[in-house]
């Protein structure tokens, strides 16, 4: 695509002056989260507006948006029927509480939700963030398991390499070391299965790795070691995300469903960036065909126009939390703005955008072709593997000798300098979500600038 023109660069910047929010002074205040800050500010990378697959720059380039944002635009930016429905939803309804109090749209969400969810996963709990539903999640395991006379099953199960968001929750089942090390003791009782990346005995591997299907009985490991009666939850992504796109072995998670099925065990999977469509389904869960007891969501279920997350839960789960008084409150949980309109009525109008356009298939019809496409920087400097399902991708670098990370962040400086591409890097590893709106042509600009990108930072 073109630069901007002059006409649209003055638009624009008439556009934020309109709101006091031109180029800011000083870049002082904003403490920025998961952010190197001084490095940033010495050399700000900033976003002015954005629409269909691309943003526009401050300095007035298109740049392609290879990440959907930050895995939550999956229908794309802009889209009007999202931006009406929530123009109209805050003319006519800005807040309604929902403790004891409600309005119509929390409900009608829940319907769709629970349409597109899999087996019996009829009943939904709403926060405003991937974090809050984890908390929300591992929060109904623990009550769930009290409600049904198992008040003795505390211990929480995660799994290294783990983003579980970061509340204190999240971060004491999650495994990246550099989310836990700063915060003291966590949740106790917590314990984490292995992970699953082999680049030794799986590196290049096109779709789901082959071999690692033996890493599923690390749990019957936790659970001798721990006894199954002390163990509530286990809580783990199909696909993890942030650590660097760690993909499940064929079978990993059909058998990690059956050891928890045996053993009484709730198992959550957070779904906050494989929902919506991203590996070519409703859920990951759909895709892989296992039904957990519960999914997170967040991200692209408000397609990232406003903070929305949610838990879907079982049947069996809702059931035992319905057996007291009908006048007693059945959770003692929920956030000020659990289900708040704006939120429902964005997340209403991404479920009928998605439905519209089919956008959940988009990733099977074009897995092949990203998958060849990815493929296809095997053998540049530096990579040491590429991974890739549905419409994920990482490029994982051979790290610079005292320099971990530093390799992958400057292809991906260079990437959004010089070849107008967003992508997003975690460690060494260079990650990629677009929206699922994307074309064949912007798979191959996508992969094009990142060959080019590779080379010129070798
Ligand atoms: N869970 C998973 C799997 C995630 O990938 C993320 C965010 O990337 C979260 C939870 C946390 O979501 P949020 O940043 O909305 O709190």
């Amino acid at each position: 695509m073109d630069s901007i023109s002059s006409q649209d660069r003055q638009a624009l910047a008439d556009h934020y002056r309109a709101q006091g929010t031109a180029m800011p002074q000083s870049m002082d205040a904003f403490w920025m989260p998961f952010t190197a800050n001084r490095q940033f500010k010495a050399a700000p990378r900033m976003l002015a507006s954005a629409s269909g697959m691309y943003y526009r720059s401050v300095d007035g380039r298109e740049i392609l948006d290879a990440t959907a944002g930050l895995w939550c635009c999956n229908a794309g930016h802009g889209r009007p029927r999202i931006v009406e429905a929530m123009k109209k939803q805050i003319e006519t309804l800005d807040f309604a509480p929902n403790f004891s109090m409600s309005s119509p749209l929390p409900f009608v969400l829940a319907e769709r939700l629970a349409e597109l969810a899999p087996g019996n996963l009829k009943h939904v709990f709403y926060a405003n963030s991937g974090s809050e539903a984890v908390d929300s999640a591992l929060k109904i395991a623990l009550a769930y398991q009290r409600a049904r006379g198992e008040g003795q099953r505390t211990r929480l199960i995660g799994r290294e390499k783990g983003y579980h968001g970061v509340g204190f929750g999240g971060i004491s089942v999650g495994g990246m070391p550099n989310n836990r090390k700063w915060f003291g003791p966590l949740l106790p009782g917590v314990d984490h299965l292995r992970h699953t990346l082999d680049i030794g005995r799986n590196a290049f591997s096109k779709g789901l790795p082959t071999h690692g299907l033996e890493l599923a009985e690390d749990l019957e490991r936790l659970v001798a070691l721990h006894d199954a009666s002390t163990i509530a939850a286990v809580i783990i992504e199909p696909i993890s995300g942030s650590a660097g796109v760690v993909l499940p072995p064929e079978g990993y998670l059909k058998r990690i469903r059956e050891i928890c099925t045996k053993h009484g065990i709730v198992l959550i999977f957070d779904e906050v960036i494989t929902g919506f469509g991203r590996v070519g389904k409703a859920f990951g869960a759909q895709r892989f065909g296992v039904v957990p007891d519960m999914i997170t969501a967040a991200k692209g279920l408000t397609n990232g126009c406003v903070p929305m997350g949610a838990v879907l839960v079982s049947d069996d789960i809702h059931e035992a939390f319905e057996q007291g008084p009908a006048g007693a409150i059945d959770l003692f949980h929920g956030y000020t703005y659990s289900g708040h309109p704006l939120a429902c009525a964005a997340a209403i109008a991404t479920l009928d955008t998605y439905a519209e356009e089919n956008l959940f298939e988009r990733a099977i019809q074009l897995g092949d072709y990203w998958e060849q496409g990815i493929h296809s920087l095997a053998g540049l400097p530096n990579v040491i593997d590429v991974r890739n399902y549905g419409l994920i991708g990482a490029i994982e670098f051979a790290p610079r000798p005292g320099a971990p990370g530093a390799r992958a962040f400057d292809a991906f400086s260079h990437a959004f300098n010089h070849g107008n591409l967003l992508t997003r890097v975690t460690g060494d590893v260079m990650a990629l979500s677009p929206p699922l709106i994307l074309e064949k042509a912007h798979i191959d600009t996508i992969f094009q600038t990142l060959a080019d990108t590779l080379r010129a930072t070798a």
